[in-house]
């Protein structure tokens, strides 16, 4: 049986990364077809619409959903519903797409790209889990309003809800202790149940799944905390799992703690397995059409597709021990080059990928 791939590569160096991307999930001779669609600001050109019903149709009658990456400057002026962004949310919304997970790994080779000081950082290899439909971005009642009580009455206010319904939290814990299991073993629950009613229930019903995990070690951080020990002992993470809000700042603050932004990859799934796959950057139109964009962060995404949406952990290990080796063979795209190492092109890295396999 083969598997239905959507590949949609957007604007900018979207296009680049996904054709190396492409090549690697190619040769590896697995039973994929992969089908192309346009998103973004390319399918809002083509079709008035960044997200277009066959597009959005495509991705989801497929297995998984390789995505480059949407945006660019010449479209700010377009009206919100028409932003080559709006093709993600809508992505995200259809296809019910609740788990994001985010690997931020630090190569030994790249450990001087980060801010932090290569003792405490090299060799960083963490996995944040993010609820992604749920909580304030999305709790309802929201607005701005003439507050109608308290100290400031009769004055404009803005007010949002916090929310998390039980079988919300249940389930992206599951995932949470299941990923642990994968890796070292260890979950850490992020929250603000010192203060948060909506954390308090977070922290009860993490704490309840975890019985049916004993094999993993379950601790709980303060979300204030959890921001601070991630700069100050990153190492000491495993799996962290965390609501929206809370993940949304957690996940971009791991993220730059590796320093290279072209290497990172994401995965967000829904119920049934099915996921979205894409670098963790975006669309860079400062160096679009050059071919020096760095493709790793979209390979190591069709690796984290295998994993995670074809449960191949073979073929995914075997991506990722191919960009390892690139790496410490010396070769580097200009975002993450320095010196003694050997600059190369967005194709140079994908045939070097390819060789490595
Ligand atoms: P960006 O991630 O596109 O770029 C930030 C910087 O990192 C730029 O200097 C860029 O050249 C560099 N960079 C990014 N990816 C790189 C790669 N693979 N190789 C080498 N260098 C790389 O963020 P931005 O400039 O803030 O946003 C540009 C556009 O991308 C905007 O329209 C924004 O809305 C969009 N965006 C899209 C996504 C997405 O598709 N998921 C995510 C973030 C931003």
């Amino acid at each position: 049986m083969s598997h239905r791939i959507a590949v949609l590569p957007g604007d900018g160096i979207g296009h680049e990364i996904i054709e190396q991307a492409v090549r690697v999930l190619t040769a590896l001779n697995l039973p994929l077809t992969l089908e192309h669609a346009p998103v973004g600001g390319t399918a809002f050109d083509l079709h008035g619409h960044p997200l277009p019903p066959a597009t959005l149709a495509l991705a989801q009658s497929s297995a998984a959903v390789l995505f480059g990456a949407v945006g660019d400057w010449k479209y700010d002026k377009l009206p919100r519903e028409h932003r080559p962004e709006q093709a993600i949310l809508g992505l995200r919304k259809a296809m019910g797409l609740f788990a994001n997970f985010r690997p931020a790994i630090l190569y030994p080779e790249l450990a001087n790209a980060s801010s932090l000081k290569p003792e405490v950082v090299s060799g960083l290899d963490l996995l944040i889990l993010r609820e992604l439909t749920g909580d304030i971005y999305f709790g309802q009642p929201r607005g701005i309003r003439n507050a109608p009580d308290g100290a400031f009455k009769g004055e404009r206010e803005g007010f949002d809800t916090m929310r998390y319904a039980e079988s919300e939290i249940r389930r992206i814990a599951h995932l949470g202790f299941q990923a642990a299991q994968k890796r070292q073993g260890r979950l850490c629950s992020v929250d603000k149940a010192n203060v948060l009613e909506t954390s308090q229930l977070w922290r009860d019903v993490v704490t309840d799944v975890a019985r049916e995990y004993p094999d993993v070690e379950l601790s709980h951080m303060y979300v204030d905390n959890a921001a601070m020990q991630l700069v100050r002992a990153p190492k000491a993470f495993d799996v962290i799992v965390t609501g929206n809000l809370f993940g949304d700042i957690l996940s971009d603050e791991a993220s730059m703690l590796t320093g290279s932004i072209g290497m990172l990859p994401s995965a967000s799934l829904n119920a049934a397995g099915q996921g979205l796959y894409e670098p963790s950057h975006g669309s860079a139109p400062d160096i679009a059409g050059q071919g020096i964009a760095n493709p790793l962060a979209t390979i190591l995404s069709a690796a984290m597709l295998l994993r995670y949406s074809l449960n191949d952990e073979a073929s995914a290990s075997r991506i990722e021990a191919a960009v390892r080796k690139v790496l410490s063979d010396g070769l580097r795209t200009v975002d993450i080059f320095e010196p003694g190492t050997t600059k190369v092109s967005t194709a140079a890295m994908g045939d070097a990928v390819l060789a490595a396999l």
